[in-house]
């Protein structure tokens, strides 16, 4: 089947490689070096241009946000052709993906929202869930093509309900996430060495994917790898913000978590890692980490 892959990331570069084992797979990136790395070192072939995409049978889009996706969507609009089926991977927001729905639909074009967790380990080792909105005729159609990237594959309800879903999760990790910091950092002030307290948290009821495997790396071995942009994770949890405010929800800790996040974002900048979050639970307290 021929697909087109658009957005060749920290995710797209490897979930383009594993759909290249089974399907004749056309890649376009932003940065063409990208899409040419790729071609050459998977058999991809590199789009001449973004109008090409409209040719393949299956369309990827996974980019930073909906707005990018959307405008992707505008610039192909004239060249779709009917019976395509377009699976959004970018970890969206729903009301922007119900409105791209629409407005595909009109050129006979369906549409999945089918954004993905297990970072960028999952999309290499292909162990990704992918939770997917859409109808049950298009959720099987994408689930044929999006099981060579995961292992589960979960269809959450009609169109937008995969990209919600998917920015709770993400504040639940979130808010995980920066707690587990600031109990580290109270132990550390304590005196008890990182080791044990990540230790002690990993036996017991504290545990957490932020305190097996994400805080370990740098809090104990002093490594901050860029895996996940916090600017994504921001974006994520301002989703979530906002689809509460739409259902007149009362979620302090969601407002909290999404306050706190974005002013790290606003202290750490564009190109941070989002566990560097713990860089400012620190900087709260005047300290830092080694
Ligand atoms: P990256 O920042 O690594 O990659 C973003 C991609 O989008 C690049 O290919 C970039 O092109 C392209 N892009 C950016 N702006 C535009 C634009 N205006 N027009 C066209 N293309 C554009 O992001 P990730 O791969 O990390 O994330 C992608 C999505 O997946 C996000 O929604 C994120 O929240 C989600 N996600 C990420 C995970 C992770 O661990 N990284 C895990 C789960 C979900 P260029 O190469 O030119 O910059």
């Amino acid at each position: 089947m021929k697909i087109a892959f658009i957005g060749l990331g920290a995710m797209g570069f490897p979930m383009a490689r594993h759909l290249a084992k089974e399907h004749d797979v056309l890649v376009w990136n932003r940065t063409k070096e990208k899409a040419e790395r790729h071609a050459k070192e998977h058999g991809t072939t590199v789009a001449v241009d973004l109008a090409e995409c409209a040719a393949a049978a299956v369309i990827i889009t996974i980019l930073p946000t909906s707005k990018e996706v959307d405008e992707v969507v505008d610039q192909l609009m004239p060249h779709l052709r009917p019976g395509t089926l377009w699976i959004d991977a970018t970890s969206g927001d729903p009301n922007v993906s119900r409105e791209t729905a629409c407005r595909l639909a009109s050129k006979n074009v369906a549409f999945v929202d089918a954004p993905v967790t297990g970072a960028v380990v999952g999309a290499e080792n292909a162990t990704l869930t992918i939770m997917i909105g859409g109808t049950p005729e298009d959720f099987a159609r994408a689930k044929e093509v999006v099981r060579l990237n995961g292992k589960t594959i979960i269809h959450v309800g009609p169109v937008g309900s995969g990209h919600a879903i998917k920015v709770l999760t993400n504040t639940i990790m979130g808010a995980t996430l920066w707690i587990t910091s600031e109990c580290m950092l109270l132990a550390k002030q304590l005196g008890i060495d990182m080791k044990t307290a990540l230790e002690v948290t990993n036996a017991g009821s504290g545990r957490s994917n932020a305190s097996e495997n994400l805080l370990p790396m740098r809090l104990r071995d002093h490594q901050w790898p860029l895996v996940f942009k916090l600017a994504h994770h921001d974006k994520d949890i301002r989703i979530a913000a906002s689809l509460a405010h739409q259902q007149h929800a009362s979620t302090p800790m969601l407002a909290l978590t999404q306050h706190l996040f974005t002013g790290a974002l606003q202290q750490l900048g564009d190109q941070a890692d989002y566990v560097e979050i713990a860089k400012i639970v620190a900087r709260m307290n005047g300290t830092d980490w080694e």
